[in-house]
C-alpha cells in the first residue's frame, strides 16, 4: 500500500524528526525554487542559516552540517549565489566530515490526517518556536535575532505567499517592541495564536487537529485565568515557563529519526 502508516506520538512533546524534516524541506525543496539568490534574499538566507547554526538543538552531525553551510555562506562576498552551489555544500558535507543533513521528510507531531494537511508549515512554526527558546537558553545578546531571521526567511522564501504577507503585516505592527529574549518567545506564541484564530474553521484546517488558542487548559492549566469581568486571560509568566519547558532542547524526543 502507498498509504503512509500513522506514527503514534505524544501531543505534549516536540519531535526532532519534525525539526529535521523542516530543515530538509526548507533547504532542499523550498530554496531550490530560487535558481539564483541575490540582494535582500541573500541577506535573508545568511541570517536564517546563521541562526540555525547557532541555535538548532540538533544531533552533532546535523549541527556540523549547518556550521559548514554557514561558514560557506559567510565566505560568499559577491552579490549573488547559485542555489546549485549551496546544494553542493549541503550534499557534500557527508564526504568531507561527519556532517549530514538527513534527506526526506518524516513528520511525527506534524503528521496530518491526510497528506495535504500539516507537515511543512507545522514544521516551520515548531522550528522557530524552538529557536526562540534556544536563543533564550543560550542568553543570546540580540533579543530580535531569531524573529528577524524568521521574518526575512518567510518574506523571501516561504512558499505560501499569502501567509508571508499576513506574517509581514504582524511583524511590521509589533516586532520592534520585542526588547528581551522572553518577549521574543512570547511574541511568536501570541502571534501564532492570532493566526490560529484567523484560520479556525477554514478548509485548510485538519479536522483531527483543530486550530485552538494554544496551549489548551489540559496542556497547561496554570496558563489560563479569568479577569474580574469573567473574560479569559492568559497568565503570561506561566505561559513563558510552559514554552521554555515544552520547546527546551532537553525534552525533544528523538523517536522515528532516520
Ligand atoms: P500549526 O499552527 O502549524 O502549529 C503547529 C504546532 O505548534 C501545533 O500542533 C501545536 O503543537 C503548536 N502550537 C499551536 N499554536 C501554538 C502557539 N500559539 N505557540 C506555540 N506553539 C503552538 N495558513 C493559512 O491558511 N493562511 C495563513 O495566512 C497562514 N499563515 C502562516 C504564517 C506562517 C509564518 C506559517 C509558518 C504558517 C502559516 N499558515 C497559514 C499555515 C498554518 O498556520 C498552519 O501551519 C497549518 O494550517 C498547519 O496547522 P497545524 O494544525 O499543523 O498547526
Amino acid at each position: 500500500s502507498t498509504l503512509q502508516e500513522w506514527r503514534p506520538f505524544n501531543k505534549t512533546r516536540v519531535y526532532m524528526s519534525d525539526l529535521e524534516s523542516a530543515l530538509h524541506y526548507s533547504l532542499r525543496v523550498e530554496l531550490s525554487g530560487h535558481v539564483r539568490i541575490t540582494g535582500e534574499h541573500l541577506i535573508a538566507l545568511k541570517k536564517y542559516i546563521s541562526v540555525l547554526a547557532k541555535y538548532f538543538p540538533g544531533r552533532p552531525s546535523v549541527k556540523r552540517a549547518l556550521n559548514m553551510v554557514d561558514n560557506w555562506l559567510q565566505e560568499q562576498k559577491g552579490t549573488e549565489i547559485k542555489y546549485s552551489d549551496l546544494r553542493d555544500v549541503l550534499d557534500n558535507t557527508v564526504q568531507t566530515s561527519d556532517a549530514v543533513l538527513p534527506e526526506g521528510v518524516q513528520w511525527v507531531g506534524c503528521q496530518g490526517s491526510q497528506p495535504h494537511f500539516r507537515g511543512y508549515p507545522c514544521g516551520v512554526w515548531t522550528l522557530f518556536h524552538t529557536l526562540t527558546v534556544q536563543a533564550k537558553e543560550q542568553s543570546s545578546s540580540d533579543p530580535r535575532e531569531v524573529l528577524q531571521a524568521m521574518r526575512s526567511y518567510v518574506s523571501s522564501f516561504f512558499g505560501c505567499r499569502s501567509c508571508a504577507t499576513h506574517f509581514e503585516r504582524m511583524a511590521q505592527d509589533s516586532m520592534d517592541r520585542v526588547t528581551s529574549l522572553s518577549k521574543a518567545v512570547l511574541w511568536l506564541w501570541s502571534h501564532h495564536n492570532q493566526v490560529n484564530n484567523r484560520l479556525a474553521g477554514e478548509l485548510s484546517e485538519d479536522p483531527h487537529f483543530p486550530k485552538i488558542q494554544w496551549p489548551s487548559p489540559e496542556l497547561c492549566p496554570s496558563c489560563h485565568g479569568l479577569k474580574k469581568t469573567g473574560e479569559h486571560s492568559w497568565n503570561q509568566e506561566e505561559v513563558l515557563t510552559f514554552l521554555q519547558n515544552y520547546f527546551s532542547s532537553a525534552r525533544i524526543l528523538t523517536d522515528y529519526l532516520q
